[in-house]
Order: structure tokens, then sequence, then C-alpha cells
């Protein structure tokens, strides 16, 4: 792991297990160089995780992952680099945290409807801050209902699903432009969950492109080698930078450990030269 990376992780303050002084204490003891944390909508354990990493030799690279409003599967957007205190950036970070806010307890009396005994305390007892559907499915393991957080999506929390509620999203396009107002690289995340075929990304991609997009994430702990193979070609092809990372979440990402994924995943330290360098570009 020598000269590794990983560019996308979560810690207690959105949904992953590890608080972000710990992640950066593990990513020290995995051997990794860098480590970006990318909580979901809030950059708000970054302090603690640059503290972290200053004590313990490890850099670490401020981060954001936003969720965009898009019809066919789930688009999500890494901001790296990006400014934790930009005024108008923490403006827009809070309307998508007051959005959670209004949904949770949707989704605790969509599930009390279901038969589940289950409160906003409970969940809000396994989230350190603005809860998750990840908490909702602890408490339900917790308790038995479910036999793992995967069950609780599939059967209840995902979308289509009985207890699911909507949030509010910025566009993809508002989500690029909120990153690049924060300083950051934007790179779409996992462009497999968008489930679009080559043909239909192509077209999609063009136009994120003209709305500023950086990167993609090529290198993910559950893309398949032949999906590693045609994201790089995509970067390559469109002028995007590489990225990679694990989206390590402890122990609510079961099966995922950071820097390695499932075991395969390896990012080398040069990736994020290359943001940097793209970051320097873009910003001057
Ligand atoms: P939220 O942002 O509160 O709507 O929750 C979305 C988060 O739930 C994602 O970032 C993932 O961490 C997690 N998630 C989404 N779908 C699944 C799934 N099918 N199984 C396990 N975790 C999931
Ligand atoms: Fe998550
Ligand atoms: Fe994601
Ligand atoms: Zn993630």
């Amino acid at each position: 792991m020598d000269d590794c990376v990983d560019l996308h992780t979560h810690s207690t303050f959105s949904d992953g297990t590890y608080t972000p002084a710990d992640l950066v204490m593990y990513a020290k003891k995995k051997g990794l160089r860098a480590v970006a944390l990318t909580d979901h909508d809030t950059v708000e354990g970054l302090g603690e995780a640059m503290a972290a990493g200053k004590e313990c030799g490890v850099e670490v690279i401020p981060g954001v992952e936003l969720s965009a409003a898009f019809q066919e599967g789930a688009m999500h957007l890494l901001g790296l680099f990006v400014d934790r205190d930009a005024p108008s950036f923490l403006k827009k970070l809070s309307v998508l945290q007051a959005s959670r806010r209004e949904r949770n307890p949707k989704i605790v009396e969509k599930l009390r409807k279901l038969g589940f005994d289950i409160t906003e305390d409970e969940v809000a007892a396994v989230a350190g801050g603005e809860a998750g559907r990840p908490h909702f499915a602890r408490v339900l393991m917790e308790k038995g209902e479910v036999g793992t957080i995967t069950e609780a999506f599939e059967r209840y929390l995902g979308e289509g699903r009985p207890a699911f509620v909507e949030r509010f999203q910025f566009s993809p396009e508002e989500g690029i432009s909120l990153i690049h107002e924060a300083g950051g690289v934007a790179v779409l995340a996992h462009p497999r969950t968008l489930r679009l075929s080559p043909d239909q990304l192509a077209p999609l991609l063009k136009g994120w492109i003209r709305a500023g997009l950086d990167g993609i994430e090529v290198y993910y702990s559950t893309h398949t080698p032949e999906e590693t193979v045609r994201y790089e070609r995509l970067a390559a092809e469109w002028n995007l930078a590489a990225t990679g990372g694990s989206d390590f979440h402890g122990e609510n990402k079961p099966g995922i450990d950071l820097g390695v994924g499932r075991g395969t995943l390896h990012v080398p330290y040069s990736i994020l030269d290359l943001i940097r360098r793209r970051r320097i570009k873009r910003n001057a």
C-alpha cells in the first residue's frame, strides 16, 4: 500500500462509522499516504480529520460528496480540495442538510406505518450529524427486522420501496458549480450507479463537461475490471482526471475496506498529483 491514496471515504459526520480522527489513523495504519474525507453534504468533519492528519503524517484532502437530481440512477459528485469556509458553498450545503431534517421524520412515519417500532431518537442515536438512510437501516438491523443493511434498502429504504422519501438535490450542473465555488475539483463518483449504457452516458457526459466536470471516479470498490477499463478509456478520451477511492463507510458498508475496497483496489499517489494540477489550472 506504499504510496497509495483513497479519495472517497465517509465518517460519523455523515454515514460512516469511524470518526474523522479514527479514519485518518486507520489510513496511517493501512500505510496510505493520503486520504480524502468526502462526507455526504457536509464539511464538518474536515477540521478534525485534517488535525489528525497533521498529527500522524497522513495527507488529508478536504472533500465532500453530493447527490445530484438524476432520473435514471444515482448520480453522485465528489468535490476534492474544497474550501470548507467558502460562504456560498456552506450556504448551499445547509440547504441539503435542511432537506434531510425535513425528510427524516417522514421516513420514520412510513416505517411506523409499516409496523416497525422505530423512533427519531433511536435513529439520531446512531447518527453523528444529520441522519442518512444507512442509519435507519442500522436501527432496523439492530432490532432484528432485517439481517443486513443492504436488505433494509432492498425491502424498505431504497428508491421505489415503501419507506422511501425524496429529498432535495441540486441538478448535476448546479452541483458542479457549487463545488467550483468552493475552489474544488468536481468528479463524477462511481459512474456505474448512473445505470447508463456507454451510448447513453457519452452525450450526458459531454454536457456535464461543458458545465465544468473535471474528473471521473475510475477506480472504485465495486467496479468490475471491465468497467474500470471502460472508464479509464472514457477519462482519456474526454480529458477527465481519473480518480479512485473505496467509498469506505466502516461497518455501514461491510466488506469494503479503506484503501483496498473489496481487496484489490489500488490508487497510486500520482493520481492525486494530476488532480492537484487540474485544480491549479481551474482556479488560475
Ligand atoms: P441518503 O443520502 O440519506 O439518502 O442515503 C444514501 C446512502 O445510503 C448512500 O450514500 C449509501 O451510503 C447508502 N446506500 C444507498 N443504497 C444502498 C444499498 N442498496 N445498500 C446499502 N447502502 C446503500
Ligand atoms: Fe453513504
Ligand atoms: Fe456515493
Ligand atoms: Zn460515498
